[in-house]
């Protein structure tokens, strides 16, 4: 009997509807689900179509960075250093880890060394805010020692993204580590391959020179480092 009373309940509904009088449904809550999905469908194809500036990208694996804690390091830095620059430089310089003034200020090269190539980037006529330094570790390791295998292994990702990011024409290694890493071959000595382009990770163009700090330790190979700045000037204006 409540069935049949049901029944024909609804096929009046149906009536109704197919009548095309509507008010007799006016408080009758519309079931949301659907709606709710085509909000969500909308939500995320804007968020989709949203495309995030190289800054906010960097921003993004420095947050990420910051809260790492791959490799011991994290434990004894003060601050971490990402690297800075323009994110759209033809030309990234990369060290091999922060010292102890770049770790207290948490900006890549910003001590003695860090002077020294900052004026042999203006050598080459461009100025520190144009190119993008970074370093293979992003903490410090303690007493300025030489970064470990494994903390290399688990810090290069966040390298490797910037590099992605940046895209440059350019990557200058300065000394053993990042020159090692960025042409996969840990056995290489910068001796051997300074002053020379060369193809390295992802065939992004590699040119290995001296780290900065060996120029202070050896003043004798500064004038290598110049023709090797020369070198990269020519590369550059041939590059344009
Ligand atoms: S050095 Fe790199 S891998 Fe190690 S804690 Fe710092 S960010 Fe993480």
């Amino acid at each position: 009997m409540e069935r049949d009373i049901k029944k024909q309940l609804l096929a009046l509904l149906e009536w109704y509807k197919e009548a095309g009088i509507t008010f007799y449904f006016k408080n009758v809550e519309i079931p949301r689900t659907s709606i709710d999905k085509a909000d969500k469908k909308d939500k995320v194809k804007q968020k989709e179509d949203k495309v995030e500036s190289k800054e906010e990208l960097l921003e993004k694996i420095r947050n990420e960075a910051l809260s790492c804690k791959k490799c011991e390091l994290y434990k004894t830095r003060k601050n971490l250093v990402f690297g800075e620059g323009n994110p759209n430089a033809k030309i990234m310089f990369i060290g091999e880890a922060p010292g102890r003034e770049e770790d207290e200020q948490g900006r890549p090269f910003v001590g003695q060394a860090g002077q020294h190539l900052t004026k042999l980037i203006e050598f080459i006529g461009l100025k520190r805010e144009e190119v993008y330094i970074a370093n293979v570790l992003k903490c410090r390791p303690p007493n300025n020692r030489n970064p470990l295998p494994q903390e290399i292994e688990a810090c290069k990702d966040f390298l490797f993204r910037q590099i992605s990011i940046i895209n440059p024409k350019i990557i200058c290694t300065l000394g053993t580590f990042s020159t090692q890493l960025l042409l996969l071959n840990n056995r290489i000595q910068i001796t051997r391959v300074r002053g020379n382009l060369l193809k390295g990770w992802k065939n992004y163009m590699v040119f290995p020179t001296f780290h900065p700090s060996y120029l202070l330790r050896n003043p004798g190979s500064k004038k290598t480092a110049i023709e090797d700045f020369k070198k990269i000037k020519e590369i550059l204006e041939e590059l344009d």
